[in-house]
């Protein structure tokens, strides 16, 4: 008490004295504890204060309440707060009973917050934004819309808070219509009027619902923009799978000035670039990076995604030898190294370096195991692969996940133990999912055991009829052994389950322009002159005694047709028209939706040879370099 010379007046007097003095210390104590490492004391200090017949005022209930949930704790203390709320009047304090509501919505007791709120007569806009809220965060979106609704009938506007907080349910759960519905409210009500954070939650609601189109209309209105806005629509176009797109908005949002983008945004990007057959675009990123952070030591996120960007994008010497300047590596750095030395078929390599990055100290996480395991898989390297799934669990303590068995299944597979992977899958802890056996089903066609595949293509369509990839593998592997009828049983299913399979496509850029080829393409003007070259192509490695491989076919026709339909491969054409158009540059890079198949793989070790370029192909899962007629997977993939 400050002022202690006051005499005092009167008995009761000093009895308030010392009630507000009482209180005041109790918020005091209280505060500190909830700041403290142990706020949990707060609530056995809030207790025995109220068993000592003191009442803490209403200004201390709602962080007592906050704390509740802070806990995790079954809301026992909750309700007994509210209980003392109750007993003490403090219903009529609308902070308390908004607290009160947060609460109940916290722990999913929806009554419990609709009874608070039926209870409280003057309600404002924090109160009802607390409602619709909590019914959105526990997946009550049409509650939610309705208490949207109710507030406006009753007067109180909604704010941006109120809205924001329905959109971002509607983007988790992905419901595109009550999403729309918002926007619609919003812009009746005129609550939708240049507020960047509200039109940011539109963005980002329209991306999350895949409705780019919508998205794109709001952002390109929107006349201030943060870095938040910039990321939601970079975002879309990613995953969109519009490269283009991603690239045209950064450069954009780079030009505009205004905003920096964040390290998310930048790996986005990379990302972007590292999918791309040309890392022209990846480079003077790169190039933005380097002026950006050049004061800024601390950039581990953008080298990392730069080291995976190169990689990816073929050029694993740039890579490593990022990944060799940077100082400080985190374990994201070794594994991005890790995973980029995996798909470019350097094993050995791979596992090296993982030796040395245990000798750095960095531990390793269980995504550096599948980095390890994959890479073991591409190479071929069964017992290493064994011997670190083991130490995984061993050494580290990492449970083995869907995953890492994928990866095993795989590992086994491609090196031919196809009962062994057959077993493992057998021996799993967790019932497997279709992806499981369709790893198996694939080596089951590399190693052409029909037995086994209809094994495991029967596992995987009970447990997705619709995997069109499964029919597409056991179709083929049908018409490699003559079973027309198979055949036809298969294809007679998939029409009935209306399933279409992937349409190849290959890319490759020129110049700045991207061109895309689909099967047996004829549409292009350089076509006569693109299959003619490969015709001659054929005959000279008919020559040299190459007879082709025809399991990429898959088609029940005469041969003629099919060695014309192997010439129609898109990652040929793609080639045929690189060759044709453009002599100078002696590295070619193709990308390709789908796996390369052994005919278009031989052909393009025979190109390497006869016409002295070197020839990178990217596939979904990895990269072929042809030099002098050899391929960096070495004929493994
Ligand atoms: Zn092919
Ligand atoms: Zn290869």
């Amino acid at each position: 008490m400050q002022n202690a010379k006051r005499p005092f007046t009167s008995f009761s007097s000093i009895k308030a004295e010392i009630k507000h003095h009482s209180t005041y210390s109790f918020n005091t104590t209280t505060r500190a504890h909830i700041n403290s490492n142990h706020p949990e004391k707060a609530i056995t200090h809030f207790t025995k204060f109220k068993e000592q017949g003191f009442l803490p005022d209403s200004f201390i209930i709602p962080s007592l309440i906050k704390l509740c949930f802070r806990l995790n704790e079954p809301p026992l203390h909750g309700q007994h707060i509210h209980a003392f709320v109750i007993k003490k009047g403090y219903l009529q304090d609308i902070i308390v009973c908004t607290s009160l509501v947060e609460m109940y919505f916290k722990y999913g007791f929806i009554s419990g917050s609709c009874n608070v709120f039926d209870e409280i007569p003057q309600r404002d806009v924090v109160l009802w934004t607390a409602m619709v809220t909590g019914f959105s965060q526990n997946g009550f979106m049409d509650e939610a819309l309705e208490f949207l609704r109710r507030m406006v009938r009753e007067g109180i506007r909604p704010n941006g808070i109120t809205v924001s907080s329905v959109l971002s349910a509607c983007s988790k759960l992905m419901v595109l219509h009550l999403g729309r519905a918002v926007h619609g409210f919003s812009i009746r009500n005129n609550i939708f009027k240049e507020d960047m954070v509200l039109e940011t939650a539109f963005v980002d609601m329209y991306v999350k619902c895949k409705n780019l189109n919508y998205a794109n209309r709001i952002f390109d209105r929107m006349k201030n923009r943060n870095f938040v806005s910039w990321n939601a629509i970079i975002t879309g176009h990613a995953h969109n799978g519009s490269n283009e797109n991603v690239l045209r908005v950064f450069k954009e949002m780079v030009w505009s000035g205004s905003e920096q983008p964040a390290s998310s945004t930048l790996t986005l990007v990379l990302q972007v670039c590292g999918g791309t057959t040309d890392l022209f675009h990846g480079r003077e990123i790169h190039g933005y990076v380097v002026k950006r952070c050049a004061c800024n030591s601390n950039r581990l996120v953008e080298e990392n995604a730069l080291i995976d960007m190169y990689a990816k994008g073929g050029d694993l010497t740039y890579a490593v030898a990022l990944f060799k300047s940077v100082p400080t590596k985190n374990l994201v750095t070794w594994t991005t190294m890790i995973m980029g030395y995996g798909m470019h078929g350097l094993s050995k390599e791979a596992l090296q370096l993982f030796d040395e990055m245990k000798e750095s100290g960095i531990k390793p996480d269980s995504i550096t195991f599948i980095a390890l395991l994959s890479a073991c898989s591409h190479g071929r390297l069964v017992k290493e692969g064994e011997r670190l799934y083991m130490s995984m669990q061993r050494d580290y303590y990492i449970d083995p996940e869907m995953k890492h068995f994928a990866c095993m299944v795989d590992l086994y597979g491609r090196a031919g133990f196809l009962e062994q992977a057959y077993n493992f899958i057998e021996s799993m802890p967790v019932q497997p999912t279709e992806f499981i056996w369709a790893a198996l089903l694939s080596s089951c066609k590399i190693y052409k055991n029909l037995d086994l595949a209809e094994k495991a293509a029967k596992e995987a369509l009970l447990l997705n009829q619709h995997n069109a990839g499964v029919y597409i593998h056991l179709s083929r592997m049908y018409a490699d052994s003559g079973r027309w009828e198979d055949l036809s049983k298969v294809r007679l299913v998939m029409k009935d389950l209306g399933l279409k399979p992937v349409t190849a496509h290959s890319w490759v850029e020129l110049e700045r322009k991207l061109y895309t080829f689909t099967v047996r393409d004829r549409l292009n003007s350089y076509s006569d002159r693109m299959y003619s070259l490969l015709d001659t192509f054929k005959q000279k490695m008919q020559k040299v005694g190459y007879v082709s491989d025809e399991s990429g076919v898959g088609h029940n026709t005469g041969e003629e047709e099919k060695e014309s339909d192997l010439c129609g491969h898109t990652e040929k054409l793609t080639l045929a028209f690189v060759l044709i158009n453009c002599r100078s540059q002696n590295l070619i890079r193709i990308g390709k939706n789908l796996r390369v198949c052994k005919d278009c793989h031989e052909t393009f070790k025979f190109i390497s040879k006869s016409t002295d370029r070197e020839i990178i192909l990217k596939d979904p899962n990895r990269y072929h370099k042809f030099k002098h007629g050899q391929c960096s997977c070495f004929d493994f993939w």
